[in-house]
């Protein structure tokens, strides 16, 4: 049924096991954003300013396993709510995949390095402060950044 491909290109999403499915995360954070909603167009405007949980050096989650008692809206993508990929950044790997865009040359799958992500310009690893840091969430109005979302990492 494969073909000689690698599994992301030979099984859709719905069919990769748990561990495929959590592999398939480039680490880009971007997911992991403040997001807000424009309200006249729908548009999803992400800033600069990370979740409370989110290790900006890192360019990860501080605590994964448990992160939905800790951030209750954290997006949990699973084969079973793909819907929520309309939230997901263009560059995304499930988006990508969901979409029929296959993998970038910079996923860590891919390049067989997790550094590529970063190196290509399309994580957020050490561009971003923390939610915990505003003395006002909706501070982080200030820091819109619509251009992490437009064409970042969708070659
Ligand atoms: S945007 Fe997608 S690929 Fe990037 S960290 Fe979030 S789930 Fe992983
Ligand atoms: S809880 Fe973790 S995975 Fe969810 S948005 Fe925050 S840092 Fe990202």
């Amino acid at each position: 049924m494969d073909d000689g491909k690698p599994w992301w290109e030979a099984k859709r999403l719905e069919e990769m096991d748990a561990s495929e499915w959590e592999r398939l995360c480039d680490g880009c954070g971007l997911c992991c954003l403040v997001r807000f909603e424009d309200e006249d167009t729908g548009d999803v405007i992400p800033t600069r300013v990370h979740c409370k949980l989110f290790d900006s050096g890192a360019c990860r989650c501080t605590n994964y396993e448990n992160r939905k008692a800790h951030v209750p809206d954290c997006i949990q993508l699973t084969p079973g709510n793909i819907e929520a990929l309309a939230w997901m950044p263009k560059s995304c790997a499930y988006r990508r995949l969901h979409e029929g865009r296959g993998l970038a040359w910079w996923h860590p799958l891919v390049s067989g390095d997790p550094e590529t992500v970063h190196t290509a310009g399309v994580s957020v690893r050490g561009q971003t402060v923390s939610e915990d840091s505003l003395e006002d969430p909706e501070d982080a109005l200030d820091f819109e950044a619509p251009d992490l979302l437009d064409e970042r990492g969708t070659d």
